[in-house]
């Protein structure tokens, strides 16, 4: 049996099957589940998931929407450039390509924000076509499997990883292949691989030698710094005072209590709440919230009173939901 015939025949008894982007297979809701699941785990992105596809049910309807509602569609999930490009990529496929995507790898690749393994899977899983995908689930198992024990991110270890990748498709069952590939990179063969629920153990090198532990041999990462930052939560009877964030930097158009790395003055009278550590690509944040009561917040920056349960449901990131959380818990205690 090839190394394909394994991964499908175990994908249709011990696969996942029941994901929401597995039904109603289009290039649109395969790309948008792709995308999502970037740097994000699947039980994370299935209830956004649901949400965007709901609000934008079709491509049409995601290009036609304003980048505001997107991104308030996206907060949450982080890495707020993968939406931003979403749109993008959505308005120039209804632009220049009307409205559907192109079925042709070169052409997927020069659209915004999709890569060459994204494409290839909006062409496999779509259109059931035999190309290979290379996430970092699918280069885990291969890696593994080969025994390469180079740092993945090397120029000559990729060419070579996308080769074996593209050795190793099913020409035939490619829908299946591909979903089988990743959902054992998943389930099986994850950081702690489960190898003896494993379809490919007879032939896995790295089972073979034990080197399982050592692969993907990942670069050493850089210390993160730490930035410390007051979150001023200025409260006017049940209302928090909220701005919205600039369309660059952190959190780009989202909505967010102002905040900045000063401590408050001892004079103003404030309720320190408890603080956490909310982690971005290239640095922590330690996020200190305080509710500071007041009917001025003296902001000139266009900001707003937002009713509690209204600013919950507005596009705020993560870490400000957290606060949000934190307020009400504080409000209803005292
Ligand atoms: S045998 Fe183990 S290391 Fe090899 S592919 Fe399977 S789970 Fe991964």
């Amino acid at each position: 049996m090839s190394i394909a015939e394994k991964i499908i025949a175990w994908q249709k008894k011990h696969g996942r099957h029941g994901l929401p982007w597995q039904h109603n297979i289009t290039p649109y809701r395969v790309w948008v589940s792709e995308i999502m699941l970037q740097q994000t785990q699947v039980t994370t992105v299935i209830p956004y998931y649901q949400r965007f596809m709901s609000r934008f049910p079709s491509l049409i309807s995601l290009a036609n929407a304003s980048e505001d509602v997107v991104i308030e569609h996206w907060a949450g999930l982080g890495y707020y450039r993968r939406a931003r490009y979403l749109h993008l990529c959505s308005q120039v496929v209804r632009d220049q390509h009307n409205g559907d995507f192109p079925s042709n790898a070169d052409e997927l690749i020069a659209l915004p924000g999709i890569g060459k393994s994204t494409a290839h899977a909006i062409l496999s899983i779509s259109h059931n076509m035999p190309y290979a995908i290379l996430d970092g689930n699918v280069k885990r198992v291969l890696a593994r499997y080969h025994n390469i024990s180079d740092v993945l991110t090397g120029v000559e270890t990729m060419r070579n990883l996308w080769k074996i990748a593209q050795t190793a498709m099913s020409q035939t069952e490619c829908r299946t292949y591909t979903q089988g590939i990743m959902d054992l990179g998943a389930n099986i063969c994850k950081r702690q691989p489960l190898c003896d629920l494993c379809p490919l153990q007879s032939g896995c090198k790295a089972y073979k030698y034990n080197t399982q532990g050592n692969i993907p041999n990942k670069p050493r990462k850089k210390l993160k710094r730490t930035e410390t930052c007051y979150f001023r939560c200025y409260m006017n009877s049940n209302r928090l005072w909220m701005e919205q964030r600039p369309s660059s930097g952190i959190w780009p158009k989202l909505w967010s209590p102002p905040y900045c790395t000063t401590k408050p003055c001892e004079k103003t009278r404030h309720i320190a709440l408890a603080s956490f550590r909310h982690t971005f690509t290239h640095f922590h944040m330690l996020v200190h919230p305080i509710i500071i009561h007041t009917v001025d917040p003296r902001r000139n920056t266009g900001g707003a009173w937002f009713a509690l349960d209204q600013a919950e449901r507005m596009g705020i990131p993560a870490a400000v939901k957290k606060i949000i959380k934190s307020i009400q818990h504080e409000t209803k205690v005292s």
